[in-house]
Order: structure tokens, then C-alpha cells, then sequence
């Protein structure tokens, strides 16, 4: 009967994390003393019983290749035991049991992988972006590559880790569903226009789906002189969001034309000092300029410079802003303050920071 009732093995879902811990971690979980900075992207992690682990992180590019991924694992497998972790913005860390083994580890990874040693303390940690043209069909934006592009020119702010007031963590998003979600700084693709049917395609879709996905119910059905029911959208309520492109394609809402990228700044998911906070619009209407999106690079490093300039050290960039003014934010920087900053929404409030569990 026991053996009737055994579940089978879980196959979905996360997996059990404590299977793949470094076995230092596996002895003394639960049980750390102390850890401490010992350079730019080295950290060393001490134990109540005297073990240390070390912790080597790299900046990584994020979309790699199965080759790539290969010597990533044979680098751990020399040094690490076979241990390594990405972290939430895609930095690559490799765990030792060996301060010998630091050294040896920072050339191999600088010399066959190329990647920075970095991304630790008051630093602009590895970019993170979304998951674009890789997995969605909604990217108005290359969201890989113009995040390459803008890291290849923040290489000093992730490879020193004093040169900045607090630690700074960029995201972007290829439109703005923005899985990317809340940064200190945050750039984001616009539409500028509801999306454009073509009814000929509409059938393939089901239709009270798009008609529900819309968050300001600008989507109603439409019955076509022949009968044919299609779909309309009520071009004062669409707020360009582009959500009903992912829940039927035929509704295109990208356009090279008018597609723009703006720049948000002052999020945080840390429920440190004042909270979790949302970001707000900084930058309007920056082209939307592959290959290299320089006007992008730009803002975000005038951003950083006043940043640097004027905040208090540990103050995070939000927190900067509301000290100073938005007022003043504007004066550092030079962008200019325009209508688009000004949020009319008649659904917003002032409470969507309650939680850190709450993304808009
Ligand atoms: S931000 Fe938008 S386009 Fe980019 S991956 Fe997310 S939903 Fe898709
Ligand atoms: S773009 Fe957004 S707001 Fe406009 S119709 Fe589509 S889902 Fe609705």
C-alpha cells in the first residue's frame, strides 16, 4: 500500500536547490559568519567554523552560445568543483574553495572568455534585459544587442566598485510590458500609436481573448458588412501598450518609424530605507538607433555623472532624486522637462509601492 502511494519523481518546477549547493555551502548552510569584499567582483564568504568560500563574479553577455556555456562549465570544473551560479542579472559566479585558485580563475576567464571581473559593491552590475526577439513576439527593440552596445561603454563603472555613491542596477525592456521590470535606471521602447488591424488575418486569433487582454478595454468586436466578425480598437482609450500584439499578431503595433526609447530612473525591488520604489520618466523620445544606440549610451552616462556628483554616499539613485528634486534632476542633467513627463492617468494613485511584490 506504501508503495502504492509513492508519488513519482517531480519533474516540473524549480528543482531542489540544495542538490546542486557547492559542498562548502552544503556543510555550513545556515551557519556563516561573516563575508567581505576582498576586490572588484571577489568576494570571500566565512564560516562559523573557519571554512571561507570564495566567489568570483563576471559579467556575462547574457545570450551565449552552447560553446560558450561549455567553457563557462570547464573553467568550474578546474577550479570550482563543478560550481558556478548566474544571478538574477545574468552575472556569472564561480564558487572556490581556494584563495590559490582566485588568481588562476580571474586570467583563465579573462583570456578565453573575455568577460570583466566585477559587478560587486557600488558598481553598475551586468545589465539586465529582457528576453526579446530570443523568446517574444512582442520586441520593438533588440534588447540584446543594444544592451551589449551600452555595457561595452559602462566597462569602468562595473569593474571598479567605489567610483559610485551605491550600487546602480540598469535594466531594459523591449516595449512596455517592460519584463525588465523597476532599475535605478531603465530604458524602455514606445509605441505612439494604437495598433494598426489587418483584418484579414483576424480569424486566426481568438477574439474575446485580445478583446480581454486589453488593460483600458479599448478592444471591441466589429460585425463586417459580410457578416465576418473582426475587431475594432477605440483609438482615445489605447494607451500603445502593445499588449494585444502578443495575444494576436494581426493587431501590429511596431513601427521603425515612430517606435522611440525613453529612459526611467529611480526603481528599486529592495525594501531598504524608504522601500521599494517605481521608476519615473526621465528621458522622452531618444532615437531608436541600432546598431549601436548612442543617444541611449549618452543619457545614461549624463545620469551617472550627476549621480556621482551630487548624491550622498549609499543613497540609492530614487533616493537621490527625491532629495535633491525632480526639479533639480532636471537642471543636473539638461534633458528637457516635457508634457510626456506628467502623469495624467486616471488610474494612477499613490500607493503602487506597497509591496515589493507589485510590478506596474
Ligand atoms: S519587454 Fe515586451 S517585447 Fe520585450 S520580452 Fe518583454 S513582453 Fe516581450
Ligand atoms: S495597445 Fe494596449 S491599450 Fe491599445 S488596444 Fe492594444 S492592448 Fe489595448
Amino acid at each position: 500500500m506504501a508503495e502504492e502511494m509513492k508519488k513519482g519523481p517531480r519533474d516540473n518546477g524549480a528543482p531542489d536547490y540544495k542538490k546542486n549547493l557547492h559542498p562548502l555551502m552544503a556543510k555550513n548552510y545556515g551557519q556563516w559568519a561573516s563575508h567581505e569584499k576582498i576586490k572588484p567582483g571577489v568576494l570571500v564568504h566565512v564560516a562559523e567554523n573557519g571554512d571561507k568560500l570564495y566567489t568570483v563574479r563576471a559579467g556575462s553577455p547574457r545570450t551565449m552560445s552552447v560553446d560558450t556555456v561549455r567553457k563557462i562549465c570547464d573553467i568550474a570544473d578546474k577550479y570550482c568543483q563543478g560550481h558556478l551560479r548566474f544571478t538574477s542579472r545574468a552575472n556569472v559566479e564561480f564558487l572556490l574553495a581556494e584563495e590559490k585558485d582566485v588568481k588562476p580563475l580571474i586570467d583563465e576567464v579573462k583570456a578565453v572568455l573575455g568577460f570583466p571581473i566585477g559587478g560587486t559593491g557600488h558598481s553598475v552590475s551586468n545589465v539586465l534585459h529582457t528576453q526579446g526577439w530570443l523568446h517574444c513576439n512582442l520586441p520593438g527593440t533588440d534588447a540584446a544587442g543594444s544592451v551589449k552596445a551600452l555595457m561595452d561603454t559602462l566597462m569602468k563603472e562595473f569593474e571598479s566598485d567605489n567610483d559610485l555613491p551605491a550600487r546602480v542596477k540598469i535594466s531594459a525592456s523591449c516595449c512596455q510590458i517592460n519584463c525588465g521590470g523597476q532599475g535605478d535606471i531603465a530604458i524602455n521602447l514606445q509605441h505612439h500609436h494604437p495598433p494598426v488591424i489587418k483584418p484579414e488575418g483576424v480569424g486566426i486569433c481568438e477574439l474575446p481573448k485580445v478583446v480581454a487582454i486589453c488593460p483600458v478595454a479599448a478592444i471591441r468586436p466589429r460585425q463586417q458588412d459580410d457578416g465576418v466578425t473582426t475587431l475594432e480598437v477605440v483609438d482615445e482609450k489605447c494607451m500603445y501598450c502593445g499588449a494585444c500584439h502578443g495575444q494576436c499578431p494581426t493587431m501590429e503595433i511596431r513601427d521603425a518609424k515612430t517606435d522611440t526609447l525613453t529612459i526611467w530612473v529611480g526603481g528599486k525591488t529592495a525594501s531598504t530605507r524608504n522601500g521599494p520604489s517605481f521608476m519615473k520618466l526621465a528621458v522622452w523620445g531618444l532615437p531608436n538607433n541600432a546598431p549601436r544606440w548612442p543617444e541611449v549610451a549618452d543619457a545614461v552616462h549624463k545620469i551617472l555623472d550627476a549621480y556621482k556628483a551630487t548624491a550622498y554616499k549609499y543613497e540609492r539613485m530614487g533616493e537621490w532624486v527625491e532629495r535633491i528634486s525632480w526639479k533639480k534632476f532636471f537642471e543636473l542633467t539638461g534633458f528637457p522637462f516635457t508634457k510626456y513627463h506628467i502623469d495624467d492617468s486616471e488610474m494612477a494613485r499613490t500607493t503602487y509601492n506597497t509591496s515589493a511584490q507589485v510590478r506596474f
